[in-house]
């Protein structure tokens, strides 16, 4: 019998849920589990929960919430190797990556609990002699958090930690394609003492669940990470209630190598990029512009890297680069990209096409040259294991076409020459830039979009006080 997972509202798991979504293995087609597609009564039922559990929980001193994040934090600890498998088999990273997935979670939620001491408020001048101005920062109240498939078991940290340490409550949304570690992590929670109703989960689609979620009166912020499509209408149905928003979307990073180069480093960069999660990385090197004169040496470095990767059933294997996309829809726009680039005139180095296996959304390591700023392989998101390649006269040609993109997520440029960093850093228009180095964030960085890219930021301390809303109070003495 295949498991039925339940949803988790106000401290407790729901009875069986009559209408189901079906969960499967990426890699082999094989079904997993089925979660329940929660309605609008079932959501809200969530909201209200948390709705009722917020006041007593915002009342908390900041480390006694942070004393339960360390419980769950532990909990994952515990259950690191089983989480690990479950990401493995419903998301199809390779098992390495899914352990890293894990182990990040578990700290981040740590590092966001160190911030309950550290929460601070202002005292402001004031125009009058006998006044103080507080400025406090307090909990916005009911945070509604919709998640990605693509790093599914860190999202819900990146989400729930600074919601709880800053006083809110949440209900979680997973993404329908990957839930099943989202319902476990439920499952961790229960085992600890967290007052009931402080965090919910509720499985289901998006254009019901996740509708039925945004257009809650009673969410006051939303915060979600996806597609720019998905934020869009999420953003048009918040406006019904003007629920706020943080929106973390898409990317097209663009990766700038220049002639100084030092190649090796560049090449192992930026394909490491395209290779991790099978290309599935909204930070991730998507473009490069390389300079003309290292342009035949920076290809045969990626081409040697490209043709060595190993990819296939990331259950069964422990050796692989990646593993396969997540779903068909993803591995027909992959095909769909790269056959139009070749219509478009651009040349295939490695790779090109579906893998040749027997099961799975594989699709092979593609590099690509000869790719021109009109193509849409340079200006769409492709989200697989594909990297078009177009040459440049220099620093400037590049940061022009870097930021004429309507994403603005991550860049990165590679030079031994720190007046040209220097340069990029100050001229391209994104939220990140990263100078000789893979594109990774930092859980203490800001991880925040530009243009399309997004709306706000998490990570840091400015995402901590994303979940904040200020509240000035003004002590005049007579
Ligand atoms: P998606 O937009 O298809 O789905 C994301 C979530 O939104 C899912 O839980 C889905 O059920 C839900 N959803 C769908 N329609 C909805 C609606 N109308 N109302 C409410 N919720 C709805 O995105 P995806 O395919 O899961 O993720 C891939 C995308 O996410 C890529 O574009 C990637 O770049 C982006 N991403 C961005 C970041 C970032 O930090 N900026 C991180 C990871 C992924």
């Amino acid at each position: 019998m295949t498991k039925l997972y339940k949803n988790y509202i106000d401290g407790a798991f729901t009875p069986d849920a009559t209408e189901v979504v079906d969960v499967f293995n990426p890699a082999t087609g094989a079904l997993l589990a089925k979660i329940p597609n929660s309605d609008e009564a079932t959501v809200a039922q969530a909201v209200a929960a948390a709705r009722r559990a917020q006041p007593a929980w915002g009342k908390l001193a900041p480390i006694e919430r942070a004393n339960y994040l360390r419980k769950i934090s532990a909990k994952v600890r515990e259950r690191r190797t089983e989480l690990a498998k479950i990401i493995v088999a419903e998301q199809g990273k390779i098992q390495q990556l899914a352990q890293v997935e894990v182990d990040f979670t578990a700290d981040y939620i740590d590092y966001m609990a160190e911030w309950a001491r550290r929460l601070e408020g202002e005292v402001l001048t004031s125009d009058r002699a006998n006044e103080n101005i507080f400025l406090f920062r307090k909990p916005i109240g009911v945070v509604a958090g919709i998640l990605p498939w693509n790093f599914p078991f860190f999202l819900i940290a990146r989400k729930l930690a600074p919601a709880l340490v800053t006083g809110n409550t949440i209900v979680i949304k997973p993404s329908e394609e990957t839930p099943i570690n989202a319902f476990e992590f439920a499952k961790l929670v229960a085992e600890t003492d967290l007052p009931k109703g402080v965090f919910n989960l509720v499985g289901g689609v998006g254009r019901s669940t996740g509708e039925a979620l945004c257009s809650n009166p009673n969410v006051d912020l939303i915060t979600f990470t996806g597609s720019v499509a998905t934020g869009s209408r999420i953003m048009q149905t918040a406006g019904r209630n003007l629920t706020r928003v943080n929106l973390e979307l898409g990317g097209k990073a663009p990766a700038i190598v220049l002639a100084d180069a030092n190649l090796d480093l560049a090449a192992k960069a930026i394909y490491d990029s395209r290779v991790i999660n099978t290309g599935q990385v909204c930070n991730c090197a998507e473009r490069v512009y390389v300079e003309r004169g290292a342009h035949e040496a920076l290809v045969d470095r990626l081409a040697a890297h490209f043709k060595a990767t190993r990819y296939g059933d990331p259950s069964v294997r422990d050796d692989l680069h990646m593993g396969p996309l997540v779903n068909q829809i993803g591995l027909d726009k992959v095909s769909a990209l790269v056959e139009q680039a070749k219509r478009d005139g651009a040349t295939i180095i490695t790779g090109g096409k579906r893998a040749n296996l027997e099961q799975g959304f594989h699709y092979e390591p593609t590099l690509i040259v000869d790719a021109r700023a009109d193509m849409d392989i340079m200006r769409k998101e492709i989200f697989g294991p594909v990297l078009p390649i177009q040459v440049v006269d220099g620093l400037d040609e590049a940061i022009a076409l870097s930021n004429d993109s309507e994403y603005g997520l991550t860049s990165s440029i590679f030079t031994s020459n720190i007046n040209s960093a220097i340069h990029a850093a100050r001229e391209l228009r994104f939220g990140e830039t990263y100078i000789n180095r893979e594109h990774f964030e930092a859980m203490q960085g800001f991880h925040a979009g530009r243009r399309k890219s997004g709306i706000g930021g998490a990570d840091g301390k400015h995402g901590l006080y994303e979940f904040t809303e200020t509240h000035v109070v003004y002590l005049q003495t007579p």
